[in-house]
């Protein structure tokens, strides 16, 4: 596996030749407390529920980025490659293995949260790593690759194309207005309510104006805060949130089979980015959210690669389905 840069839309990919992995016929799974797999435990959260623990960090079974050595980032003539240095981890999100983001206490998930919070903070302190992200593909077209329910981490030396194109939109957006982006939409969204499914606390659930697949859903905190891990770590922080995106997880798996989740947080900025105006602005410009992409299994067409995202769902039938959607 090696690192290459397309040359034209400078983003990164890992690309190599991967053997196809073996059919596992472990009937076990390996997440389960009772397992007794040696796995490379990093992180554990404490109990809330009697369980021996409620969701921990472990190094993933086949990491796709390893941990050890420099990027070493040469060129051979047009293109550029790396090692894929960097750390790849399994979220197990619950002790038990049927509990999940929609029907898991909200005690758990915040403590599922928290320890996003902490391993997010704690990779930013390697400074070879410039962006950690943490995602979870859930149901059998979205890539899942464990039954028990888990979520990834993946800490990069560069920062993933998507976020990329964000945070350049951000910083230009706050040089011209001098107010952030997200901020913005999430004022708008609140006074038209057009496209907002629920507000909780200081969170709000809503589809975005312009989506990539139908019912794709934001959660954001009203108030501006750059760094997710920043909120998580605040005792208290995440109760809302912890019930805001159970509910949301519920309404949309009444609709979709399937679903891509990704948190949106600030890069690490003790690298002083240049091309990026050394992130003078940031704490201001950017501003942490979810995004959920729900995958419809009768329209997983739409899903497919485009060059120009269609859904034929508007974000205000969207929102107003979803609205009126069971929350558990
Ligand atoms: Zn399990
Ligand atoms: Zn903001
Ligand atoms: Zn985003």
């Amino acid at each position: 596996m090696e690192l290459r840069k397309d040359p034209i839309t400078r983003s990164w990919v890992i690309c190599g030749d991967e053997p196809e992995p073996a059919a596992s016929a472990a009937s076990f799974c390996p997440f389960c407390p009772e397992s007794g797999l040696p796995l490379q435990i990093v992180a554990t959260s404490p109990t809330v529920n009697g369980s021996p623990w409620s969701a921990r960090a472990v190094v993933h079974p086949h990491p796709l980025y390893g941990i050890d050595g420099e990027p070493g980032r040469s060129g051979n003539g047009l293109y550029d490659t790396m090692r894929p240095v960097g750390a790849h981890e399994v979220l197990v999100e619950n002790a038990r293995h049927d509990r999940h983001l929609w029907n898991a206490d909200d005690r758990e998930i915040e403590e599922y949260l928290a320890l996003c919070g902490q391993r997010i903070q704690d990779l930013k302190g390697d400074t070879r790593f410039k962006y950690i992200s943490v995602f979870k593909n859930y149901g059998s077209m979205s890539g899942q690759e464990f039954d028990h329910p888990t979520s990834e981490i993946v800490a990069t030396t560069f920062v993933p194309r998507r976020v990329l194109y964000e945070l350049r939109a951000a910083r230009e957006h706050y040089r011209i207005k001098e107010r952030c982006v997200f901020c913005d939409i999430l004022q708008q969204e609140q006074e038209q309510k057009l496209r907002m499914v629920e507000v909780r606390g200081e969170y709000m659930a809503s589809c975005p104006y312009a989506p990539r697949v139908p019912y794709e859903t934001w959660i954001a905190p009203r108030n501006h805060e750059a760094y997710f891990e920043r909120t998580a770590l605040r005792s208290g922080a995440m109760r809302d949130f912890a019930a805001l995106l159970r509910r949301t997880l519920f309404r949309i798996r009444t609709i979709a089979d399937g679903f891509h989740m990704v948190l949106h947080t600030s890069p690490n900025t003790v690298h002083r980015s240049e091309t990026m105006g050394f992130w003078k602005t940031i704490e201001d410009d950017y501003h942490w959210h979810l995004e959920i992409l729900p995958i419809l299994g009768a329209k997983a067409k739409s899903y497919t690669f485009k060059e120009v995202y269609y859904s034929p769902v508007s974000s205000e039938t969207a929102a107003a389905i979803l609205r009126e959607r069971p929350t558990e």
